[in-house]
């Protein structure tokens, strides 16, 4: 999932414009970007890679709901510190989102604890394994979240809210696309 979490990011844009476009997108996909460096050295691990929603994905440290919790407070104490204590909150939050949508997506393979210390049970309610259906769910995500964002910009100034929207749609796009393609 990738445009999902974007969609959400916009949809949080409307709500919030004070803040940045780029800090929300980068909250949104945080778990996932911590994630990259950690598969490159081999502490996490992609299984069964290849197409959409086929992974199982054993990102134990980054995904696990302890470790998203921890990644959350982190991202939202630096963005306290930049912005304002709201912006934290919802950055934070924003952050802790990517867990709960992966929570639907993700076949069981997100754990309670990092590393999945004391083997307790793994969740994921595996929508992924409907492939149409889950596809379907990110695109309105995506959709609602571009418009939703759309909306509040054309409120300010019209012909840049265009711009805006079109440049979301496409980069939704994009997004759609390599999830599409099991990136
Ligand atoms: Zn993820």
């Amino acid at each position: 999932m990738i445009a999902g979490h974007f969609g959400l990011a916009a949809a949080v844009k409307a709500a919030r414009p004070a803040i940045p476009l780029w800090m929300l997108m980068l909250a949104t996909a945080w778990l996932d970007v911590v994630f990259i460096p950690l598969y490159l050295i081999g502490v996490e691990k992609i299984d069964g890679a290849g197409g959409y929603g086929e992974g199982v994905i054993h990102a134990d440290y980054t995904h696990s709901l302890v470790g998203a919790v921890v990644l959350a407070a982190l991202f939202g104490a630096v963005a306290a510190w930049r912005l304002d204590r709201q912006a934290g909150f919802v950055l934070g939050g924003v952050v802790f989102s990517h867990w709960l949508l992966d929570l639907v997506v993700h076949r069981a393979d997100l754990p309670v604890l990092p590393g999945n210390a004391g083997d307790l049970p793994v969740f994921g309610f595996g929508l992924w394994r409907s492939p149409g259906v889950s596809a379907v769910v990110e695109v309105l995500l995506l959709v609602v979240g571009i418009g939703l964002y759309w909306r509040e910009a054309a409120k300010h100034d019209p012909k840049r809210a265009c711009t805006l929207g079109l440049t979301s749609a496409l980069f939704g796009a994009v997004t759609i696309t390599a999830d599409l393609l099991g990136i």
